[in-house]
């Protein structure tokens, strides 16, 4: 619709859940305001990128899964001015392919979900007059490639990631503690618990584990599983392999001594954390948030070096679940919360304490009202 303002998302799916937080605020935005924005996701490394940039989609998941290498090159580059020199020095390589970029998507608002993309989007909008929203979608430990001064708007999940946007030069009065966007179909009523797991398949006479590795299917999940089928006799364990097909593949192998099924990647994780007793998943904001709206109690078993450390601190200070980094620990964990259902439920009411099953809502509005504002001359 040519007389509908129309707001660009810029994305990329690098983990961390840009994708699915585009999509949760794409909704949101359709759900308050239906057909009158309309909105469009670039993968700016797929679509935009030159090589060997326009690689990161494909080098991630393997990169990931080196912890050692991911953490060096977040903390040499988690710095503004650090920051600042690496974008320097790749400016002459993108700078083509950005205004080429905003030239073919021009629009009322720019809203980035992605770290790495603002510097050199906002470099190339100098002379533009296009408001520039970004939504972090990391939780706490927040890189610095996520803030920058020239920003309209700076959209953060906690007070944790607001201090740190400040600290590193975003004027105080440009950033909203608002949430992480969440989609829809995580925000509805919990329902009925017994009902959902009759549907599914699963028992109704012992606790529920549900154990993810984010969209990926990453960490030792065979492992884990394992150590609670050893330890939790009484439990019944539901495994999420996502895209990890080799993992699904072995564990659909395994003779299991206690009800276990195995999926790849589903759809309906809103219906399997409600049905659900405890989560074992790695510290991944999306998955830890979903869990918070459900009241789920966390058992966090690995992270990501870097962005996810302050998910599993944050997780721990609001009693809304354990650390748990062996494969051992985690089967601990289960045991306890197994028998002590009082412990757990005060985990799971902890989770509801924190979620914020609005804020994709509260995004849309606010995106909203920029993009109306731009387009009526503002
Ligand atoms: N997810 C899903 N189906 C699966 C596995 C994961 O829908 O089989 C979703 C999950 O609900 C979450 C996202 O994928 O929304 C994973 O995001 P997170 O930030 O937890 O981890 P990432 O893999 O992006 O690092």
């Amino acid at each position: 619709q040519p007389d509908q303002p129309r707001i660009v998302f810029l994305f990329s799916d690098t983990g961390g859940g840009h994708r699915s937080a585009s999509e949760a605020i794409i909704e949101a935005i359709q759900l308050e305001y239906p057909n009158q924005f309309t909105t469009e996701m670039v993968d700016i490394f797929l679509q935009y990128a030159p090589s060997p940039f326009n690689l990161a989609p494909r080098v991630y998941p393997p990169l990931s899964r080196m912890p050692d290498v991911w953490k060096f090159g977040y903390q040499i580059s988690d710095g503004p001015r650090r920051a600042n020199m690496v974008y320097n020095a790749i400016w002459p390589y993108v700078r083509r392919s950005i205004h080429r970029l905003i030239h073919e998507n021009p629009c009322d608002l720019i809203v980035s979900v992605h770290p790495l993309i603002n510097a050199p989007v906002l470099r190339a909008l100098r002379k533009e007059t296009v408001p520039y929203i970004t939504v972090v979608t990391d939780m706490v430990s927040t890189h610095a490639a996520w803030y920058n001064p020239n920003a309209d708007l700076v959209i953060v999940p906690t007070e944790a990631a607001k201090e740190r946007a400040v600290k590193v030069g975003v004027a105080v009065e440009k950033v909203q503690v608002v949430g992480l966007p969440v989609a829809d179909r995580f925000c509805q009523p919990v329902g009925d618990k017994l009902a959902l797991r009759e549907q599914l398949g699963w028992p109704q006479d012992r606790p529920v584990v549900l154990l993810v590795g984010g969209g990926e299917g990453m960490g030792p999940l065979e492992q884990v599983a394992r150590a609670i089928e050893k330890r939790s006799p009484n439990a019944a364990l539901v495994v999420i392999t996502g895209r990890n097909r080799k993992l699904k593949a072995t564990l659909e192998a395994h003779k299991w001594s206690i009800p276990t099924f195995v999926y790849g990647f589903v759809r309906d994780m809103p219906d399997f954390m409600r049905a659900a007793d405890i989560l074992v998943s790695k510290a991944g904001p999306g998955t830890i948030c979903e869990a918070f709206i459900a009241g789920l109690p966390i058992i966090l078993y690995s992270k990501m070096p870097g962005q996810e450390d302050g998910n599993v601190t944050y997780v721990v200070q609001q009693g809304a679940g354990i650390w748990a980094p062996e494969p051992n620990q985690v089967a601990d964990a289960v045991c306890r919360w197994i028998e002590s259902p009082e412990e757990r439920e005060k985990a799971a009411q902890n989770c509801l304490r924190v979620a914020r099953p609005d804020a994709a809502r509260q995004i849309a509005r606010i995106l909203a009202s920029a993009a109306r504002k731009k387009q009526q001359g503002g």
